[in-house]
């Protein structure tokens, strides 16, 4: 039996993980990561995803037959976490971008809206998190989030921008209704490290009881280290183990968890042509 899994949210491209790119990938794949997903956090590294998105042999006569994906997608956007680096122009840029290279980029990301930051990041966060999401609905491009005490924030102005559009609420954690707020706007949630940390009760108990449909793996890597492993730099074949502390709290069989989490990663980045929608 082999399993297929998708990191759906892994920054190999950051210097904890870059230098080692090809050995960490090698790694994940020996442990069942089939593709992954790396979102750019500031505009710097548009241009080198871009590259390392070109570089996959989607052109392979092959790959086209089997109408297969490359193995690494990549997501454009501004972290909240750099969103005081950047001008709201940044949003233009990024728009020409996306037109001229619609295809190479599945989604727009990591945006999102960190209120663990200074105050007085909030409202260039504000401003950058709802242009972008604007941006995402014009071009019919699912999105990535960033939360930290923030969902509600989030949830708010989805409503507000009527974003159809969906993507992955990343590194869900909180309560099994707080995940179903999210599910209600066509979101996914990013299951990573959190939930092998017994104290994470109320996550626990959103994989436990929200259906399989809700949920995408990720490793968040080099960052969100499993327990067990504070203080290292996490990587994407600890997706392996991400994938463990699942099955443990799901009454399904691997392979069925496994197939599932692979299509909803597929559908929600819409990358499965026979999933669109
Ligand atoms: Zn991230």
């Amino acid at each position: 039996m082999s399993l297929r899994l998708f990191d759906s949210h892994c920054h190999l491209n950051l210097p904890e993980l870059a230098p080692q790119m090809d050995a960490h990938w090698q790694a994940a794949q020996a442990v069942g990561v089939a593709a992954l997903l790396i979102p750019a956090v500031e505009q710097a590294a548009w241009q080198p995803l871009l590259q390392l998105r070109q570089q996959q042999p989607d052109w392979q006569p092959l790959l086209q037959l089997r109408q297969q994906q490359p193995d690494w997608q990549i997501a454009l956007g501004i972290h909240p976490w750099w969103a005081a680096q950047h001008s709201l122009q940044v949003v233009t840029e990024l728009e020409t971008m996306l037109r001229e290279q619609q295809d190479a980029i599945c989604a727009i990301g990591e945006i999102g809206l960190d209120f663990a930051l200074a105050p007085e990041t909030f409202s260039m966060q504000q401003q950058l998190f709802e242009a972008q999401l604007a941006l995402a609905a014009r071009l019919n491009k699912p999105v990535i989030l960033h939360h930290r005490k923030s969902q509600p924030h989030l949830l708010a102005a989805i409503k507000r921008e009527n974003f159809a559009d969906g993507g992955i609420l990343h590194a869900f954690s909180g309560s099994p209704e707080q995940g179903q707020a999210f599910i209600d706007c066509g979101f996914k949630l990013g299951i990573g490290g959190t939930i092998s940390y017994e104290r994470a009760a109320k996550t626990r108990r959103a994989v436990e009881q929200l259906p399989l449909s809700a949920f995408v793996l990720e490793t968040d890597a080099p960052a969100m280290p499993l327990a067990g492993f504070q203080g290292q730099t996490n990587t994407p074949a600890q997706l392996a183990l991400v994938f463990q502390h699942f099955c443990q709290l799901r009454p399904e069989p691997p392979e069925q968890l496994a197939e599932a989490l692979w299509h909803n990663t597929q559908q929600v980045l819409r990358l499965d042509p026979t999933s669109a929608g």
